[in-house]
C-alpha cells in the first residue's frame, strides 16, 4: 500500500525576537518534514538551522530507513564544521526533528510507517482519535529533571531555564539521533513545531486547533497566530502532516473529515484541497530482498530502542518458541526421571523407590511403598544391592515383585525340602528419551 501524505507548514519571528532563527522543510515528493531550531548569535541560529534543512534536503535517501538519522547525522557534521570555520559563527546550533515516510516493506496490513528523529527541545506530536500525545522526548534540562522526579511536568513549563537544551546539532562533530516509528493510519496528524509554539499554547488549545481545522496548512497558521495571540516571546515553527488515504479515496477522505468538521467550521478552502495536495508516494513496490535487508539492517540498530517495537511480534514469537523448547525439555527430564520404580533398602525393609536409582539431574528417587520385609530374608537374586537394581517399568511391576519377594520367603520358611520356582519379572532396561 502506498503512504500518502498532506502537509503544510508555518513560521513566524513573534513579538518579541528581531530575526527567526527557526527553519523548516516541506518535501512532500520525498516524504520529508522538519522543523529546527536554531541559536547562537551574530546569525549563528538562522545558519545552523538552514544548513540543518539545506542538508537533510540534499543527503535525505528516501526508502531507506536509516537515511534520517544519517542525514540529520550529516546535517550536524555540516553545522560543526562551519561554524568551527567561521569565528562569527563558533558554537553555533540548531534544534531538530523530523518526519519520513518510510516505504511500507514490513506490514502491510497499515498504510505504512512514518519515522519521527529528534535532537533537541523541539517536538513531534502524534494526533490521533482526537487525542494529542507528545512522541519525541525533550533533550532539554528541564526535561532532564522532570525524568529524575526532580521538578514536576507543570514546574517545567515555567522553570526559568527551560530554553537550556542539552542536546544539539552543530555543537559537537558527532550526534545521537533519537528515533520513533509510527505506524501511520488514516486520519493521524502529526505536528511538528519548534518550542515558540508549545510554550505558548497548551497542548488541550493546539489540539482543539487540530481537532477544528481540517486542511493542514490552516491548522499550522492558527497554531503560529495562537501563539503570537500567547505572547509571541519567541520564533514559532508549526508543521502539520496529514496521513491521507490513497488514489482517489484520498478526496473521499478530505471530504469526509471537513463534512464530520463542518458544524464547527466552515472551510471554503476545503475544495481546494487536489491542487493543494502533497502527495507522498513511499516505494511500495520495493523488491524482497531489499526489503528484508532493510528489515535486517533496522533490527540491529539496536542504539535506536523505539526501532525494536516494529519487531516486538517477531520477539515474542521467538519467546514463546523458546519457552516452548524449554518447557518440553523440563517435562522430557521430569518424565524420565520420575517414570520407572525399582525395589531398594531402607532402615533394612525392603521399599519400592519411583524414579531412577541415581536420580536424574534434580530429581532424586522417593520412596512410594514400605513393604516391612527384613532385607536380610530376600533371595540375593533380587538384588536390592545398591547400584544393582533392577527398573521396573510400572508402579504395578514392581508391586509384584514385592509379591514374588513374599511368596519365596514364605515358601523357604514352611518349605526346607522344595525349592520354590519364582518367576521373577522380565526386567528391561527402560530406554533413555532424548530430549
Ligand atoms: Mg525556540
Amino acid at each position: 500500500m502506498t503512504l500518502q501524505l498532506r502537509a503544510g507548514g508555518a513560521t513566524d519571528v513573534g513579538r518579541v525576537r528581531n530575526v527567526n532563527q527557526d527553519s523548516f522543510l516541506l518535501l512532500p515528493e520525498r516524504g520529508l518534514y522538519a522543523v529546527a531550531d536554531g541559536m547562537g548569535g551574530h546569525q549563528g541560529g538562522e545558519v545552523a538551522s538552514r544548513i540543518a534543512v539545506d542538508a537533510l534536503r540534499a543527503t535525505f535517501a528516501d526508502g531507506d530507513p536509516d537515511a534520517l538519522a544519517e542525514s540529520i547525522e550529516e546535517a550536524n557534521l555540516r553545522i560543526h564544521e562551519q561554524g568551527a570555520a567561521d569565528p562569527d559563527l563558533r558554537g553555533m546550533g540548531t534544534t531538530m526533528v523530523a518526519v519520513a515516510a518510510l516505504p511500507d516493506d514490513v506490514d502491510a496490513d497499515t498504510p505504512g510507517t512514518l519515522l519521527v528523529a529528534n535532537v533537541g527541545d523541539s517536538r513531534a506530536y502524534l494526533f490521533r482519535d482526537g487525542d494529542l500525545t507528545q512522541l519525541t522526548e525533550d533533550h532539554s534540562m528541564v526535561a532532564d529533571l522532570v525524568r529524575e522526579g526532580r521538578i514536576t511536568e507543570a514546574e517545567a513549563e515555567h522553570h526559568p531555564q527551560r530554553n537550556i537544551v542539552t542536546r544539539v546539532l552543530g555543537v559537537y562533530d558527532q550526534v545521537d539521533v533519537d528515533l520513533w516509528p509510527v505506524d501511520a493510519l488514516q486520519g493521524d496528524r502529526l505536528l511538528l513545531c519548534s518550542d515558540g509554539l508549545f510554550n505558548e499554547v497548551g497542548a488541550d488549545q493546539i489540539a482543539a486547533v487540530l481537532r477544528r481545522l481540517a486542511e493542514p496548512q490552516e491548522a499550522a497558521e492558527e497554531l503560529v497566530r495562537r501563539a503570537n495571540e500567547g505572547g509571541g516571546h519567541d520564533n514559532i515553527t508549526v508543521v502539520v502532516i496529514d496521513v491521507v488515504d490513497d488514489g482517489g479515496q484520498a478526496e473521499a477522505a478530505s471530504s469526509a473529515l471537513a463534512g464530520s468538521r463542518s458544524g464547527l467550521e466552515s472551510g471554503p478552502d476545503l475544495a481546494g484541497f487536489s491542487g493543494r495536495d502533497q502527495r507522498v508516494a513511499a516505494e511500495a513496490d520495493a523488491p524482497t530482498g531489499r526489503a528484508a535487508r532493510k528489515a535486517a539492517k533496522r533490527s540491529t540498530r539496536k542504539e535506536r530502542p523505539s526501532l525494536r517495537s516494529r519487531f516486538s511480534w517477531r520477539v515474542a514469537a521467538f519467546l514463546l518458541l523458546l519457552f516452548g523448547v524449554i518447557g518440553g525439555a523440563f517435562a522430557t527430564i521430569q518424565w524420565y526421571g520420575t517414570s520407572t520404580y525399582y525395589l531398594g533398602v531402607e532402615d533394612g525393609k525392603v521399599v519400592i523407590f519411583q524414579g531412577r536409582p541415581d536420580g536424574v539431574l534434580w530429581i532424586d528417587p522417593k520412596v512410594v511403598r514400605r513393604t516391612g520385609i527384613d532385607v536380610e530374608d530376600v533371595p540375593t537374586r533380587y538384588r536390592l544391592v545398591k547400584g544393582e537394581e533392577q527398573e521396573q517399568e510400572s508402579r504395578a511391576k514392581a508391586d509384584r515383585v514385592v509379591a514374588n519377594i513374599e511368596r519365596d520367603i514364605a515358601a523357604s520358611t514352611t518349605t526346607t525340602s522344595t525349592t520354590t520356582s519364582t518367576t521373577s519379572t522380565t526386567l528391561t532396561p527402560t530406554t533413555a528419551v532424548t530430549p
